[in-house]
């Protein structure tokens, strides 16, 4: 058996991060930037109103209550050129450029309006408080400063940089594309068509499962759906599936089973490590890379040889699968958050060499800590249970964590409460 850290390193050495290319920044949310962006302009571009008000200099307010006329109108998207002089009042909305000459602006409640403009050819305000310069005044460049080095090659597209992106017309950006990734199961005895079960046949679930936990880790998921025990087949789906991804997810067929065809293939056609790790659950697991397109100029794509019980399945795609995925889309942070967590009923476990990952529900307690529980059955083929987690307590070998002890906890849905 090999550590998991040494079966993490050589898994990551295999997985560059892949080669950028130009999107419109409104698809880049969701990647990761892989240039620098520098700001080509300021936010705001224009000094401008951040309320609907008027327009003063402040020094003419000071006195307030005070009555100014009102000698202009300036709305979003018009400007005037009249320069207000101490005195005046030029009635301004929200986002409209402050006109020379002010250099505050009195909100519109603060304010009463005074004459008829058809009646009395022009109007009064009467501003009832005094404002301090700047007041209401937003800043050229306060949010972004023109040249200024606005996010690094790394940055991590939230919705809210990818509007930033388009303020300073950063319209195209180079990101590290989304992978695409194949996902298949192999196994004689699954089947998905819903059609009654056969005697030893069983409902296929990991396909299901790890589509989404592709797609949830950030890469587009290729369904290939299952494949029999049959090697030609096999071989055929992977070459075709190597040479339109980035990268392969299959599930079964990598122990020491005698139909394990999926060992059988790929250990002919790719170039393959098979493992056996020290943890509990999925302790078979196989990486590897399988080179597709001409010789010379081949691509390597990376193999996820996941096995077949379905908890095993989806920790080692956790432990393994989804941080080298990540890699692959340039992300810096590649794992789930890992806390130390407070184990409420205890976690006992026996001496047997592997690190144990035991599936938790974690909530944070009123003295601010995350604290789990167990889901209860364990069983690698008890994916119910599984799915009743929001955690993994990572127990190393010994005893076990006794109750009120820490448990390094890695977060699968941090938040979640129920
Ligand atoms: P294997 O790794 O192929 O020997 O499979 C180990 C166990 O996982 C067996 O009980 C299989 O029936 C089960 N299994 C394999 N693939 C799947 C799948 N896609 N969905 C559900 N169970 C599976
Ligand atoms: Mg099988």
């Amino acid at each position: 058996m090999i550590d998991i850290t040494e079966a993490r390193s050589y898994v990551l050495a295999r997985c560059p991060a892949a080669v950028p290319v130009d999107v419109p920044c409104r698809e880049a949310t969701g990647l990761v930037l892989a240039a620098a962006v520098v700001a080509a302009e300021n936010v705001p571009p224009f000094a401008n109103s951040a309320v609907d008000g008027y327009a003063v200099v402040a020094a003419s307010v000071a006195a307030a209550p005070v009555e100014l006329p009102v000698v202009g109108e300036v709305a979003a998207g018009a400007h005037t050129d009249r320069v207000l002089q101490p005195g005046e009042a030029i009635r301004i909305m929200t986002g409209a450029p402050v006109p020379a000459g002010a250099d505050a602006v009195v909100m519109v409640e603060d304010t009463e309006l005074l004459g008829d403009r058809r009646v009395d050819g022009g109007v009064r305000v009467r501003v009832r408080r005094s404002v301090a310069v700047g007041v209401a005044v937003r800043r050229v460049g306060d949010d972004v400063r023109a040249g200024a080095a606005l996010y690094p090659a790394g940055t991590f597209v939230t919705p809210a940089v990818a509007g930033v992106l388009a303020s300073v017309n950063a319209a195209v950006v180079s990101v590290v594309p989304r992978a695409r990734v194949a996902v298949l199961s192999t196994g004689d005895e699954l089947i998905d068509d819903g059609s009654p079960l056969q005697p030893g046949q069983i409902r296929e679930s990991n396909r299901t499962m790890l589509l989404g936990a592709v797609r949830d880790a950030g890469c587009d998921a290729i369904d290939l759906g299952i494949v029999r025990d049959d090697e030609t087949v096999l071989e055929r789906v992977l070459r075709d599936a190597a040479a339109t991804c980035d990268a392969i997810v299959t599930s079964g067929g990598v122990s020491m089973g005698d139909y394990d065809v999926v060992k059988a293939v790929l250990s002919q056609i790719a170039d393959m490590r098979w493992m056996q790790i020290a943890i509990k659950p999925a302790k078979p697991f196989a990486f590897g890379l399988l080179a597709t397109g001409p010789d010379g100029a081949a691509r390597h794509v990376p193999v996820f040889g996941l096995p077949g019980n379905p908890v095993s399945s989806l920790v080692s795609f956790e432990l393994l699968a989804r941080p080298a995925l990540r890699q692959m889309m340039g992300h810096t942070v590649i794992d789930r958050p890992l806390v130390a967590a407070i184990a409420d009923d205890g976690l006992p476990r026996r001496h047997d060499g592997k690190t144990h990952y035991v599936r938790v529900f974690a909530a944070f307690a009123a003295d601010g800590r995350v604290h789990v529980r167990s889901v209860g059955a364990q069983g690698s083929h008890q994916l119910a249970a599984t799915s009743q987690a929001n955690a993994i307590a990572v127990v190393p070998d010994g005893d076990g964590v006794p109750a009120g002890g820490d448990v390094a906890t890695m977060l699968l849905s941090l938040g979640a409460t129920s």
